[in-house]
């Protein structure tokens, strides 16, 4: 495709960052706070418009990642780190704590484990008694309880609009509307080639989040994104008072999803979901529809298929079906947690699509996966809690940015 003007005017840049998400605009803002000439290229016409606009805005505690994996690292020290931005630049911030809810026997032996793993990645957790948790939610049903105190809600579009103001005010560049088409390096120059033009740089970030895979090309052959649509309901106006805080169900450890809950956000909705169905297209946020689509991408991969030929993913998939399209579903879950709820309680909300990397034999890759070239660094698994890891993670990849240059 031909340039259609030459936005760039062929600057060299110290550092171009591609994607204006969470973890985009911090990389791009530490950087600038090195005094590091930086740009940020992004297709769409603001930021945060998918992954880190689209979530359950929730600054996760760390008490249910796997001890030493890079997630817990960094949602241990991001969550410190997100609520003082937030507290200090007056983005929207709710600070209640999160909830895991045991209802059955086996459920308190996975309560016990997120303990265990609360404790080691330093954050606090408590267990709590049936009578506790009505003092918490007094709607809520369980027999036990993992309260985390330190999760909170944010409006994740405030806080990455706040980052992006402050990035730009150290004299970041940000073009919007404008696609990278592809990244090459030669010698000590990377030429980012864009719908627009041509930019040149000593380096490149490419946190492109849902098409990060794309954009890395040769170094990421061996695995894909796969995108899971999460879904949600909400709670119609008049039953909000019913939830106080976060009431998450007891997860599933074997996949990298928390499953339900309900969660009171900062304009005082409560969400309920997500789900995590397989989505027809990386940007497709409806039940069936294709935008973004590209699905031969997803059915061309081997993993693909060997995921969906396990048991327990299959079994996850006919659950998962059943929620995304019969909102009864999703009130279920969510009624098991507060009986009295009834499925007139809820109705459809937004949906947010995960850029889920899996390999070839159909492993869903559970940690932050970050590989680098001399010149470039392709952040390829911003999973969840990407959003609460945003902070620390982008100084991080801002650090092996300046090592480059
Ligand atoms: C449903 C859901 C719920 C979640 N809940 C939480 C939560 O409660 N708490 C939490 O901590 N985390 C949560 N997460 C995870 C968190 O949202 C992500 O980890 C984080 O937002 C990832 O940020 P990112 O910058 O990598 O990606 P994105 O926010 O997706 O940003 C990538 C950007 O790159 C741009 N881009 C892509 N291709 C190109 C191209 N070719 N040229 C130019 N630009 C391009 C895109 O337009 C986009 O703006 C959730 C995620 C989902 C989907």
């Amino acid at each position: 495709m031909q340039p259609r003007t030459n936005e760039s005017q062929q600057i060299l840049f110290d550092a171009i960052v591609i994607g204006s998400g969470a973890i985009g605009i911090s990389t791009a803002y530490h950087l600038a706070k090195e005094k590091i000439k930086v740009a940020i290229i992004e297709k769409e016409s603001g930021p945060a418009m998918h992954q880190s606009g689209r979530n359950s805005g929730v600054i996760h505690a760390g008490y249910n990642l796997k001890p030493g994996s890079l997630k817990a690292q960094y949602c241990v020290k991001g969550n410190q780190e997100l609520r003082e931005y937030c507290q200090e630049k007056g983005v929207p911030i709710k600070e209640d704590g999160i909830l895991i809810i045991a209802q059955t026997e086996s459920d308190t032996t996975v309560i016990n484990e997120l303990e265990k793993r609360g404790i080691a990645n330093k954050t606090p957790v408590k267990i709590l008694g049936q009578d506790e948790i009505k003092y918490v939610e007094p709607r809520v049903r369980g027999i036990q309880a993992l309260q985390a105190i330190n999760g909170a809600s944010i409006d994740s579009y405030s806080y990455v609009k706040s980052l992006a103001n402050d990035t730009s005010s150290l004299g970041a560049k940000i073009f919007y509307n404008n696609k990278v088409l592809s990244i090459k390096e030669q010698g000590n120059i990377v030429t980012t080639k864009t719908e627009k033009g041509i930019f040149l740089s000593k380096v490149v970030i490419n946190a492109a989040g849902l098409y990060a895979d794309e954009l890395a090309d040769d170094i990421a052959d061996d695995i894909r994104i796969i995108p899971f649509r999460g879904y949600y309901a909400e709670l119609i106006p008049q039953l909000t008072h019913m939830v106080n805080s976060h009431v998450y169900a007891t997860p599933d450890l074997n996949f990298p999803f928390l499953g339900i809950h309900l969660s009171k956000r900062t304009d005082g909705r409560v969400i309920v979901g997500p789900g995590a169905m397989l989505a027809f297209g990386r940007e497709a946020y409806t039940f069936g529809s294709f935008k973004g689509g590209r699905l031969s991408k997803t059915l061309g991969w081997p993993g693909f298929y060997k995921m969906m030929a396990r048991p327990e993913f299959q079994k996850l998939l006919q659950q998962e079906i059943k929620k995304s399209i019969l909102i009864k579903a999703i009130a279920k879950e969510a009624i098991q947690l507060i009986p009295e709820l009834t499925e007139n309680s809820f109705i459809r909300s937004y949906a947010g699509n995960r850029a889920q990397l899996v390999d070839r034999n159909g492993n869903l890759i559970d940690d932050i996966l970050v590989r680098e070239t001399s010149q470039s660094i392709h952040v390829l698994n911003a999973v969840s809690p990407g959003l609460t890891c945003s902070l620390p993670f982008g100084r991080y990849l801002a650090h092996q940015a300046i090592n480059k240059l």
